[in-house]
């Protein structure tokens, strides 16, 4: 064969071969539109972007999103298979009442994720074709007894502000509410924030969004070290070939030898197991805390560690009895990072120029912001100042850190709204 010929053959077959993922994307066949000369087939050999994202979890695929859609070439690197990563499970809460008792900063970020969630869902599903299932129709944190509840009021009135704004309901308004709820809860908290969706149904839609914005997504390569090149990174890993200008770690808690050598403290992960149940009749208006229901019927359980069952499964089956006959078809683990002071990590590289990580204990709810905000800081867009409260390192104890960060609130919530305009 025509060495030449035989040159571009190999190519396309190394290109087959190693973006398997990529082989149907527009990207792909935009390339198929040209042959390309010698010496750019040697160049592309390698291949280049402005970002590579190692970790295709919650987090990586909202940056990779975000940063495809203000026009930059972005590849995701992620070590496990694709059917793993996105088998998820059905059921997720965009939760408000979780800011109950945080610091400032903390429920700052949160409400900026919450109030950015609507448009964040009504464009995914329009640029990825499909539905996540999202919907905010309030939710429930259920009381045991009568001191649990005036134990959760207590903590709500020791909060300087109404953030977020609760209402109180007792046994009687919430039967009439839930008909099917057991006799065994004393009440509840509702927010008319709080809303859910299918986990599964927003990675999958997220994924597809990346297809259609020609991002490339590489599963199966676990990402060993960057080497500095003067121009760019190498990303090293076996099977790897990419450069990028820029680097985000988006690896959770995982990864800590990787972390450590980019100048970033490892963080800790914590599992949180949860059960789901075989499907029942739809009877939840709105999620309760400990007791998730999905649009197929089944029903997300958080237990203990370990499946031992904890307080909350005592509610659980306090508000719907029939639980205990249920068959439990699947057990998940939620593999949440765990920062010193609680909050998200959003750091450049003090060691490595153009390197970021990025790490969230609320990485779905956080989503909306991994999406849009974030992504324009990591462009430059928005000033380093704006994230002060999260690129510190600080690993002190949390009431330290939380004094420390809480006098930066109304600048950086002045500049994140100032900024932002994508
Ligand atoms: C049942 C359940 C319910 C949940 N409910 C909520 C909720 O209601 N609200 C909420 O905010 N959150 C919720 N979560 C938590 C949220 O889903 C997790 O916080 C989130 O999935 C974590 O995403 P992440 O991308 O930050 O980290 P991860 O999911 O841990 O992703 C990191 C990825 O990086 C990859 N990786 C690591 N190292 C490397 C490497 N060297 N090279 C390549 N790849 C690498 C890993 O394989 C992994 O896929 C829930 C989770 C579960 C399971």
């Amino acid at each position: 064969m025509n060495p030449a010929l035989f040159s571009i053959y190999q190519y396309y077959t190394y290109c087959a071969r190693d973006c398997r993922q990529a082989v149907l994307s527009v990207h792909f066949q935009v390339k198929l539109t040209f042959i390309p000369s010698l010496t750019e087939i040697f160049m592309r050999a390698t291949h280049q972007y402005d970002f590579a994202i190692v970790g295709a979890g919650l987090t990586g695929v909202a940056l990779a999103y975000g940063l495809a859609r203000l026009g930059r070439s972005v590849v995701v690197l992620e070590r496990l298979e694709k059917s793993k990563i996105l088998n998820k499970p059905s059921h997720g809460l965009i939760w408000a009442q979780a800011n109950l008792g945080l610091p400032a900063v903390q429920r700052e970020w949160n409400n900026l994720a919450l109030s950015r969630w609507n448009e964040f869902d009504a464009q995914l599903c329009q640029i990825s074709a499909s539905t996540t299932h999202f919907e905010r129709p309030g939710g429930v944190w259920l009381a045991l007894d009568k001191l649990a509840l005036q134990g959760r009021q207590l903590q709500a009135e020791a909060g300087a502000n109404e953030d977020p704004e609760l209402e109180w309901l007792d046994t009687e308004t919430l039967k009439r509410l839930v008909h099917s709820l057991g006799d065994g809860i004393a009440g509840a908290s509702y927010c008319a924030d709080d809303g859910q969706l299918n986990l599964q149904l927003l990675h999958r839609s997220l994924s597809r969004a990346l297809s259609n914005l020609n991002v490339d997504q590489l599963f199966l390569s676990a990402v060993e070290r960057l080497q500095d090149t003067g121009d760019n990174y190498r990303i090293v890993g076996e099977g790897i070939n990419v450069c990028a200008n820029q680097v985000v770690l988006a690896t959770g808690g995982q990864s800590d030898e990787l972390v450590q050598s980019l100048g970033f403290e490892s963080l800790r992960t914590v599992i949180d197991t949860f059960w789901e149940t075989a499907q029942v009749r739809h009877f939840l208006p709105f999620p309760a805390w400990q007791l998730r229901q999905s649009r197929d019927g089944s029903l997300l359980i958080p237990v203990g560690e370990e499946g031992e069952r904890s307080e909350n499964w005592n509610t659980s089956l306090a508000a719907y009895p029939p639980l205990q006959q249920l068959d439990i078809r699947r057990h998940w683990h939620d593999t949440r990072c765990k920062t010193a002071n609680a909050l998200p990590r959003y750091q450049r590289s003090t060691t490595h120029s153009g390197v970021f990580r990025i790490a969230s204990p609320d990485s779905l709810l956080h989503c909306s912001l991994h999406s849009s905000l974030v992504p324009a800081w990591l462009v430059g867009k928005l000033p380093d100042k704006a994230m002060a409260p999260f690129t510190n390192n600080i690993t002190q104890d949390n009431e330290m850190a939380a004094s420390s960060i809480g006098g930066h609130v109304a600048e950086f919530s002045g500049l994140l709204h100032q900024n932002f305009e994508i």
